[in-house]
């Protein structure tokens, strides 16, 4: 209606009896896509009612919630425009509702902590007069942290944030391993060390902030690497200096590095656009009726190609989506699931190496084996010879572990399915709540198991296949090959 009701000339500039023109309805309302085709069409953000109030005053203060405060946030409103009648800015009125998810927005969004309102307050001084203990708490915490923001050290520290986590992380996993093979018989003192270097970690991640967060598990994972590395470098190569071994051992640690950074650095097939492509996008799909979550996503602002997801922890589309791999710290998708692959078979080769170097290790210089004392005393044995070969062996035999199921799982998924883990993840929940069940091998996008890896692997083998590459960032509808069309009866 609002489509044709524009199309026929309505103005949707008027304001009503209550002072509010259309836009401002439609966020009382909470009708995102009307906000958006409204924009669109040339609309205003920051247009104001009879009250000065513009829609991300109206919607901090009377919609309690996310929405649509987080979605008006995204069309670059004014954060500092300030009503007429109490002079109050956006984070003012967040403030004034109790609306504690709009606070943090907000201040996410760059609002000033120092704005007062005509009657000289500031944010902070209305949530202590409400006694919003949640509200203060959240403004009492940015202003911390802008203060300690503004000291020219920190911020110089801030620059190099990631290195001087890794470097941390380094130290408390060798911190940790150092104390495992202290010369002393006193496991107390030794419990002692752990709790304190474990309290220093605990309270270190406490410093680090949101943004980098996601790298820790893959930081941890480097650095990991780094002392299995090292490991070898000085426990194994001394005893076992045959070419043999060292050479495939260095050339999988270097094709592990190659491809964890190839994964790492690739672009997964991130949906992007333009502020013009992004209007033009919001009016054709208005006008088609399909302005809903399955077309288009409300946190981009982008029209979701097919086989796209939103991906919460990069908060953004990700074309092609498979998963968001935390040992990585980045999304696999259709830019660079293509290196995950090697990198989980590198990490399984590598893993094996440092499985076998440890066993012959522990049958030279532990004088115990599985055979002669049966497991117990073997495993008591071992953890006195050298704690640290242990504690390594244990972390790499945890992520050997987890490289083999992965690699298995998806070469049974990209060989044999054609699909991702998402989309397989989905069919199967949706059969198990559905009478209709869909057979995970009978999907439009499985084309043979010679082909899925062509396709997946962007290869011809020699001319053998015959290769159709698919731009999956710009794939929106369900026709794109012939052979695939012929299964396009499930999906
Ligand atoms: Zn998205
Ligand atoms: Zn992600």
């Amino acid at each position: 209606m609002v489509i044709l009701l524009l199309r026929c000339g309505a103005d949707p500039s008027l304001i009503d009896g209550e002072g509010y023109c259309s836009i401002h309805l439609a966020v009382l309302f909470q009708h995102l896509p009307i906000i958006a085709y409204l924009i669109a069409k040339g609309q205003s953000i920051d247009t104001t009612d009879m009250n000065g109030m513009t829609p991300l005053m109206l919607s901090a203060n009377r919609i309690i919630g996310m929405e649509p405060t987080s979605f008006i946030l995204k069309l670059n409103p004014s954060v500092h425009a300030v009503d007429k009648i109490e002079r109050n800015t956006a984070l003012h009125w967040a403030v004034k509702s109790g609306n504690v998810n709009a606070v943090d927005l907000l201040l996410e969004a760059g609002s000033s902590l120092d704005a007062q309102n005509g009657k000289g307050e500031t944010p902070l001084d209305i949530a202590r007069q409400t006694r919003n203990r949640l509200a203060t708490h959240i403004l009492m915490n940015e202003m911390q942290a802008k203060s300690t923001r503004s000291y020219r050290l920190l911020k110089s520290l801030h620059k190099y944030e990631i290195s001087l986590i890794a470097l941390v992380i380094v130290s408390i996993i060798g911190a940790i391993g150092y104390i495992l093979d202290l010369d002393t018989d006193s496991w107390l003192l030794k419990g002692m060390l752990l709790a304190l270097v474990t309290a220093g970690s605990q309270l270190f991640t406490r410093f680090v902030d949101d943004r980098s967060q996601k790298y820790l598990p893959a930081i941890f994972f480097m650095s990991s690497l780094f002392w299995a590395f090292m490991t070898w470098f000085v426990c194994f190569l001394p005893n076992g200096a045959h070419s043999t071994i060292q050479i495939p051992f260095f050339l999988s640690m270097l094709s592990l590095l190659y491809f964890f950074y190839k994964t790492w650095r690739s672009d997964p097939g991130y949906i992007k656009s333009s502020e013009q492509e992004t209007k033009q996008t919001i009016i054709s799909l208005a006008e088609a009726g399909c302005l809903d979550p399955r077309m288009f996503c409300s946190s981009c602002l982008v029209k979701k190609p097919l086989r796209s997801m939103h991906c919460h922890a990069c908060n953004c589309c990700v074309a092609r989506f498979d998963q968001h791999c935390i040992w990585i710290g980045q999304c696999i998708g259709a830019g660079n699931h293509c290196y995950f692959l090697p990198f989980l078979a590198s990490l399984l080769v590598v893993g094996h190496w440092m499985i076998g170097a440890t066993s012959v290790y522990w049958a030279e210089q532990c004088t115990t084996t599985i055979q002669k004392d049966g497991l117990w005393d073997f495993l008591g044995e071992v953890i006195i010879c050298s704690p640290w070969i242990l504690y390594i062996f244990l972390i790499i035999c945890s992520f050997t572990i987890w490289a083999s199921l992965m690699l298995i799982v998806q070469i049974y998924q990209i060989a044999f399915l054609g699909l991702t883990t998402q989309e397989r993840i989905s069919l199967q929940v949706q059969n198990r709540h559905s009478q209709h069940q869909v057979s995970l091998r009978k999907t439009p996008f499985n084309r043979g198991c010679m082909q899925n890896l062509s396709d997946f692997f962007r290869c011809r083998c020699f001319g053998l296949i015959k290769h159709d590459p698919v731009d999956w960032t710009k794939q929106f509808h369900g026709v794109f090959h012939a052979s695939m069309m012929r299964n396009a009866h499930t999906v």
